[in-house]
């Protein structure tokens, strides 16, 4: 399978800011074919700029386009709410749902993440479906119990299609902190939801898992050549291209599928 390096803008840039990180994106892989897929995941207010210059690039290797939300609801009286329809009007392919600041900051339940992830898989977008402890979880041995509820609130509403989703394990404690998770311990932790995505689907093999939390171009070849860990979430390492596109280059070659003889 091929590993997925997904950026999360988060609330940064401007359009002038977005257009320099975007064509020094696309310049850096203007060179031949990336190993791996790649997204952005902008400020909703400028996904119209972003789906106009991906549109002009020049080359074909450029990143997929990806929000940070999306309403669970279809339409209606939601101020401030972005439908997925929306989303997908403006070139979504991806969108971020459960992220843990949005978890935090504005009170996200498991329920509403699932109906999210839900929303947007009607729409044909793939939701990045976010999950991770925090410190004091992790330091109370709860890690597996908290990204198992995460993950089975996801499940219990999109069973049926669960394997077009998109996980992200981030631990909360390394998001924005330059505190990673090991190799083996974020491995760990995403055996733990292969493991529950395989006891929910027979399709579960094609759902990638990514790795957030303060992944750089340092950190990335180790975490990345994990067999569990199917790509990256990357937060303020997304915002410089150089830093971003050496994390892309980081990402292994997908194994051939192996061919009956
Ligand atoms: C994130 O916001 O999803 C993230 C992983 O951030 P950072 O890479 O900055 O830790």
């Amino acid at each position: 399978m091929k590993k997925l390096i997904a950026g999360n803008w988060k609330m940064n840039g401007s359009l002038a800011a977005n257009e320099a990180l975007l064509r020094a994106i696309a310049q850096g892989l203007a060179g031949g074919a990336p190993s791996c897929d790649i997204a952005v995941c902008v400020p909703s207010v400028y996904l119209p700029q972003l789906q106009a210059l991906l549109g002009e690039a020049a080359s074909p290797h450029v990143p997929a386009l990806g929000a940070q939300d999306v309403s669970p609801h279809a339409s209606g009286a939601f101020t401030g709410e972005i439908n997925a329809a929306m989303l997908k009007e403006f070139g979504c392919r991806y969108v971020i749902v459960g992220h843990s600041e949005r978890r935090q900051y504005h009170g996200e339940s498991d329920a509403l993440v699932a109906e999210k992830a839900r929303a947007a898989l009607a729409a044909g977008i793939t939701p990045i479906v976010c999950v991770g402890e925090t410190l004091a979880e992790r330091e109370a041995g709860r890690t597996e119990e908290i990204v198992r509820r995460q993950l089975a609130a996801v499940i219990h509403v999109n069973g049926h299609c669960i394997s077009e989703i998109v996980v992200a394990y981030e631990p909360v404690w390394a998001i924005g902190t330059g505190k990673t998770a090991s190799p083996d311990a974020a491995q760990a932790v995403h055996a733990v939801l292969r493991a529950q995505l395989q006891a929910a689907s027979d399709r579960s093999a094609r759902v990638r898992i990514l790795y957030g939390g303060s992944m750089n171009a340092a950190n990335a070849k180790d975490l990345l050549r994990q067999p569990d860990i199917d790509g990256g979430l990357i937060g303020g390492a997304a915002l410089k291209a150089t830093d971003f596109l050496r994390i892309i280059a980081a990402a292994p070659h997908p194994v051939p599928a192996k061919t009956a003889i």
